[in-house]
């Protein structure tokens, strides 16, 4: 096998007779001595004077035996093994009951929310109606944060695992094969909802358990043993193994381990604000004016250091929306989302800074909630500023800069509407000047990024999680729980789809 590297147009689709020809030459041998080339990744290249995708290409003899990276999952009758409870069908619960049915255990996952249909007309009441149901919105219900999201399927890391595992689930599930070879690859709401279908539909026809509506509220604990669940309900779920995979937004799960003086800890988290320019300003600066409607919709991605704190684009939807991300009234959060198109006229990106335990002054009585505390004061203020419904404070970027309103705002696609605000009220100073200096760096590396169009939003404050559910290195089981595996990003050891799905399988695995 050979590794080539070759780059083509974006716009120019290369047909298996190109591909060998190519591969041939590069290999010094004939076409027909070419048994099979094999396209491994495809990343864009915008550097130059062209736009181009890099192709590296996997070239295999006549003889020699290819790879495929594609592998279908099996899964077991898992009728009779022996039960998992999992809380939460996010993508570490999903991921995990999908290995747990491999090895031929029994998930019995509760869910808080309704199945992807039903909560989509949650969804829809929330921007109509400005009325957030704390069981089913854009964090909770069937597949989670992960479900009306981007589906971006970046991780920065394979430490945690084999990121193709995930990657090859999403495929059999629904997803293009595009994304088993793209730097950037990603799925689009429109279609996560078919997919997240199908993977219940596999776990059930499998023998596993799916309950709906079913918020756990308690744990039945012996000892250092958690013996079941107890649901909002009444109704009680008892297991050998319970995995809590409540994500990021579970405030009450935070505050039972609180109560209950079950180990957690404070973890830093990111806050900030939503910015949203048109596409085409996005376009415009990244393709060079090269621009042209063939190409994907540009993103972007930025950090910078300023006075000891990260400051980072964050969630980037390229194409995409701005959705009300809140979980319960009072509150606002704005996040992101697109379909796979992503041929919105919006690019919109959380702009964050990092916040640590010690930035955080006056909230020590919350002990290790004192950081959940802040960020929901945080989302309390933005929901004030906002008028008291889901509409959300916004900025011109350059009157955010110069400290003033905003007197007139661009368009948005953010559907509940926008209110002019200072957006430096809402937010702590140690927030906003950090934001000012970073947004400075942004357009010099980007030449344009600030402008009058671009519009600042409040606030982007749930981009992990500020509690972490401490557990054994090794184990991955609670710290004191010994039985109890908290996973994914409400335990504080994983952010994003690819790594929450990742600590959903290894926490099978341990299991
Ligand atoms: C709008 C939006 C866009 C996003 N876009 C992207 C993206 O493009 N790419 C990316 O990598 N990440 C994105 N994210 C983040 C991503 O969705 C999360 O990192 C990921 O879903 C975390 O997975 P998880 O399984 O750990 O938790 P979650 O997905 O948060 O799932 C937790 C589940 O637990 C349930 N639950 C909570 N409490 C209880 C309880 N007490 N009882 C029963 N069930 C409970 C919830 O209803 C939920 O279904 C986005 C998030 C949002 C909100």
């Amino acid at each position: 096998m050979k590794e080539i590297e070759i780059t083509v147009p974006v716009n120019l689709e290369l047909s298996k007779k190109e591909l060998f020809d190519l591969v041939a030459r590069a290999m010094g041998i004939t076409p027909e001595s070419v048994s099979e080339a094999i396209i491994v990744r495809r990343s864009l290249d915008a550097r130059g004077k062209n736009v181009l995708y890099r192709l590296k290409v996997e070239g295999y003899k006549k003889g020699e035996e290819p790879t495929h990276r594609y592998k279908e999952p099996t899964f077991r009758n898992v009728r009779e093994g022996k039960r998992v409870v999992i809380i939460g069908a996010g993508p570490a619960g999903l991921f995990a009951a999908l290995k747990l049915i491999e090895r031929g255990y029994k998930p019995v996952i509760l869910e808080r929310g309704k199945d992807v249909h039903q909560r989509k007309a949650d969804i829809a009441k929330l921007s109509r109606e400005q009325v957030v149901n704390p069981d089913s919105n854009y964090c909770f219900g069937e597949g989670g944060a992960g479900t009306y999201s981007d589906g971006k399927l970046y991780t920065r890391s394979n430490k945690r695992g084999d990121i193709y595992e995930v990657l090859n689930h999403f495929v059999f599930f629904g997803a293009d094969k595009s994304i088993l070879i793209d730097a950037h690859p990603h799925i689009g709401t429109d279609r996560l909802s078919c997919i997240i279908e199908n993977m219940r539909h596999t776990i059930v026809e499998h023998g596993g358990e799916y309950h709906f509506n079913s918020r756990v509220v308690d744990f039945i604990v012996e000892g250092d043993l958690v013996k079941g669940v107890k649901c909002i309900d009444g109704e009680e779920y008892y297991a050998e193994h319970v995995i809590l995979a409540t994500g990021h937004s579970a405030r009450d799960i935070y505050r039972l381990f609180s109560k209950n003086g079950w180990k957690i800890e404070s973890k830093g988290f990111a806050l900030g604000v939503r910015i949203e320019h048109p596409q085409s300003f996005i376009n415009k600066i990244q393709y060079h004016g090269l621009y042209q409607p063939y190409m994907p919709a540009a993103e972007y991605s930025q950090v910078a250091q300023i006075e000891g704190r990260g400051v980072f684009s964050f969630c980037m939807c390229p194409g995409g929306i701005l959705v009300p991300a809140s979980t319960s009234s009072g509150e606002l959060v704005l996040n992101g989302m697109s379909n796979s198109a992503r041929n919105s006229k919006w690019a919109n990106a959380g702009v964050v800074v990092s916040v640590e335990p010690s930035d955080v002054i006056g909230y020590e009585k919350y002990g290790e909630l004192a950081l959940m505390e802040f960020q929901s004061d945080i989302e309390k203020a933005a929901f004030l500023y906002g008028g008291g419904n889901i509409k959300a404070p916004a900025q011109r970027m350059t009157d955010f800069l110069k400290g003033k309103l905003s007197s007139g705002l661009p368009q948005t696609s953010y559907h509940p509407g926008v209110v002019s605000a200072r957006l430096d009220e809402i937010l702590p100073g140690f927030i906003t000047t950090r934001l000012k200096q970073a947004l400075y760096i942004f357009d010099r590396r980007m030449r344009g990024y600030i402008t009058p169009e671009a519009l600042m939003l409040a606030v982007e404050s749930r981009t992990s999680s500020p509690v972490r559910i401490t557990r054994d290195t090794e184990k991955l089981h609670h710290q004191t729980l010994k039985n109890l595996y908290p996973c994914g990003e409400g335990a504080g050891y994983a952010g994003g789809i690819v790594s929450s799905a990742l600590d959903g399988i290894n926490v099978a695995k341990q299991i």
